[in-house]
């Protein structure tokens, strides 16, 4: 198998894709028997961290330590990544019909300190460092050149595509814009000209007006089960101030997030018996300046259903559980 990375645009849609044909030696640590969890001692993260092979780019006591034995989060450069780690700019090449890019980028992991403790476990305290951690190697990969997009996610569990269960999230700088992001910034775009107002502040209006759909909400940030949810229990969390980057909110927002956070994947793990999610944040592209009517927020999605034909074949998802429920299920 020849080996190719690079990003290639689909002729019809416009989308990018990343194909990452690589001989794979990357590991999958998940056993198949849900009961049997893997020990600490097969663990790769707590081998990462002893051995102190792969550069470490940042770690973070826990609150009111600071010493490194006190570590909290570490970050890492993924040593499995699906993009080149690349500093160079390399324009979109044209070949015939159709166009591509090197899958150049910087692939990052982010490591919780404890082996078993999933975001539903964790206190506020944990959950703000880590929010302080994104929001730290976001801020340095934004200096690198011609990175388009920068994404903070995190997979948790096999059917959400993680292949290590010991929690860690995952960011990506990537030198072109996804097309879930272009089309979200799209679509604000066009509501922010026919209307002169942000799509988002308008929802997020008429949801507190209804309540019907909001899970939580404190000073600064509101929980809603989204009116066109694309799964069952998708949730997600805004800012209930207009601003269009993550990547600048403040001490006390930062805390008022955490704690939505905190509340909400307490709920999850409860009240959904700890399912497998995915969650990202969707912020403006870091180098563009003219995307202040986006309204940044954080995206969960909860991993209860396998696709079939008709999410693949028509892009039509079928959710099973109203929004109007799941909102209902998660405020308790
Ligand atoms: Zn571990
Ligand atoms: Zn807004």
């Amino acid at each position: 198998m020849n080996k190719i990375i690079e990003f290639r645009k689909d002729l019809v849609s416009g989308d990018w894709v990343l194909i990452s044909a690589q001989k794979s030696k990357k590991p999958m640590f998940f056993t198949r028997e849900p009961t049997k969890a893997l020990p600490k001692s097969k663990c790769p993260f707590e081998n990462i961290v002893q051995s102190e092979q792969g550069k470490n780019l940042l770690w973070l006591p826990k609150k009111g330590k600071a010493d490194a034995k006190d570590w909290l989060v570490r970050v890492y450069e993924n040593k499995y990544p699906v993009v080149i780690t690349n500093k160079t700019c390399v324009p979109v090449i044209k070949r015939g019909l159709y166009e591509s890019t090197p899958g150049n980028g910087f692939q990052e992991l982010v490591i919780m300190r404890d082996h078993m403790k999933p975001f539903g476990l964790m206190d506020k305290d944990e959950i703000e460092i880590i929010l302080e951690s994104y929001i730290l190697r976001y801020q340095a990969l934004r200096a690198a050149p011609c990175m388009e997009f920068i994404l903070i996610l995190h997979n948790s569990g096999p059917r959400a595509g993680a292949s290590v269960p010991h929690p860690h999230s995952q960011i990506f700088a990537l030198p072109i814009i996804p097309p879930d992001v272009a089309n979200s910034l799209e679509g604000s775009r066009r509501y922010f000209a026919n209307t002169k107002r942000c799509v988002h502040c308008d929802m997020l209006k008429s949801e507190m007006k209804e309540k019907i759909r909001i899970i939580y909400q404190n000073k600064s940030f509101a929980v809603i089960a989204p009116y066109a949810s694309k799964v069952s229990y998708e949730i997600r969390i805004f800012p209930k101030n207009h601003e269009s980057r993550f990547e600048i909110i403040d001490e006390s927002r930062k805390k008022d997030l955490a704690d939505a956070m905190h509340v909400v994947f307490r709920r999850i793990y409860k009240n959904l018996k700890n399912p497998d999610y995915n969650f990202f944040i969707h912020t403006a592209p870091p180098k563009k300046e003219n995307e202040k009517h986006y309204h940044w927020h954080m995206e969960i999605l909860p991993r209860l259903a396998i696709w079939g034909g008709l999410e693949l074949g028509a892009g039509i998802d079928i959710v099973k559980v109203s929004p109007e429920e799941a909102a209902k299920i998660l405020r308790k």
